[in-house]
């Protein structure tokens, strides 16, 4: 029994070694990657009620050379961990502003609204606003087509100091979002303290929609909060018209969702954008 303890713990030892020594791995070939300039944005279309496009959500893709594409999901909570997000977020502002300065200098594309994810240690950072402020300022971008998503962690400490911060972009004209809204533990009294322009139902809610109708009842509890708070809603996640016909009755203002299309390069959604104007 001594025997078998000893060796379950020294066999938890090396795992745990092994995790930090590919943690650590990991960590350089993320440093690397971001000297290399590895990360390209995709842009997934977002459509109003008629299905017409208004806007896109910028989404990082990591092209690693021997690994190929790496998810997000698998690289930003260590860039979070060690403090990466910052200059991985910069890059991704910069990028999502320049894109959006491109689309404003075409008629065609002019209204087109774009949303970029902020982490909460970027948020957290002294000098986000300035940060944030400069980097628009430098694209050229009209900052009243940007959507900052940011999560319910960012309401965690100093609620007075968050919702200041967020002002600041707010007078520029930047519109914040609250991404993966109703997973998190905000009470109506947080809310309705911080300059939110619109949730974001969490794409879980999305799917349990359609599989049980009861759980339209959490749709429509959404819906009621944001109307009460003047927030718009988008819904994410959206897959089948089943969806979007019953969140589009429940009152949600867009969409965005692989019913519509999948986060898509560049070149992919250019084409989107033209062949939805043809159909
Ligand atoms: P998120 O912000 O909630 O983004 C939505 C995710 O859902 C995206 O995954 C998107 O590809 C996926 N998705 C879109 N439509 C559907 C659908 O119909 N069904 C399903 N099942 N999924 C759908 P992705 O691109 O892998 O990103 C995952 C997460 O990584 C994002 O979740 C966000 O939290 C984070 N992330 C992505 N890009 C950035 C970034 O530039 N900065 C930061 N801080 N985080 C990012
Ligand atoms: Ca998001
Ligand atoms: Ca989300
Ligand atoms: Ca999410």
């Amino acid at each position: 029994n001594t025997l078998t303890s000893i060796s379950s713990l020294a066999l938890t030892v090396i795992i745990m070694n092994a995790d930090l020594t590919v943690r650590r791995m990991m960590e350089v070939e993320l440093r690397k990657a971001i000297a290399n300039g590895d990360f390209r944005l995709h842009y997934q279309p977002q459509v109003d009620e008629f299905g017409a496009l208004v806007g896109a959500e910028a989404l990082i893709r990591w092209q690693h050379a021997r690994m190929g594409n790496i998810p997000p999901a698998q690289f930003i909570p260590l860039a979070e961990e060690t403090g990466l997000i910052v200059p991985i977020g910069n890059w991704v502002l910069r990028a999502a502003c320049a894109q959006l300065a491109l689309w404003q200098a075409q008629p065609e594309t002019a209204h087109l609204t774009l949303s970029i994810n902020v982490s909460a240690s970027q948020f957290r950072q002294p000098d986000f606003v300035h940060t944030v402020s400069e980097i628009v300022t430098l694209s050229g971008a009209d900052p009243r087509h940007i959507k900052l998503e940011l999560t319910e962690s960012m309401f965690v400490d100093n609620i007075a100091a968050t919702a200041e911060k967020m002002s600041a972009l707010t007078r520029i004209g930047i519109v914040w979002s609250l991404d993966d809204f109703g997973t998190g533990y905000s009470s109506l009294n947080v809310l309705h303290r911080v300059p939110l322009g619109q949730v974001k139902i969490d794409k879980s809610f999305v799917h349990d929609m359609s599989s049980n109708r009861t759980n339209i009842v959490v749709i429509e509890a959404i819906m009621d909060m944001a109307r009460k708070l003047g927030f718009k809603v988008v819904a994410e996640g959206v897959e089948t018209r089943k969806q979007m016909d019953l969140l589009r009755e429940a009152g949600c203002h867009l969409f965005q969702g692989y019913f519509f299309s999948p986060p898509l390069e560049i070149r992919a959604f250019e084409n989107y954008r033209r062949s939805a104007l043809v159909s």
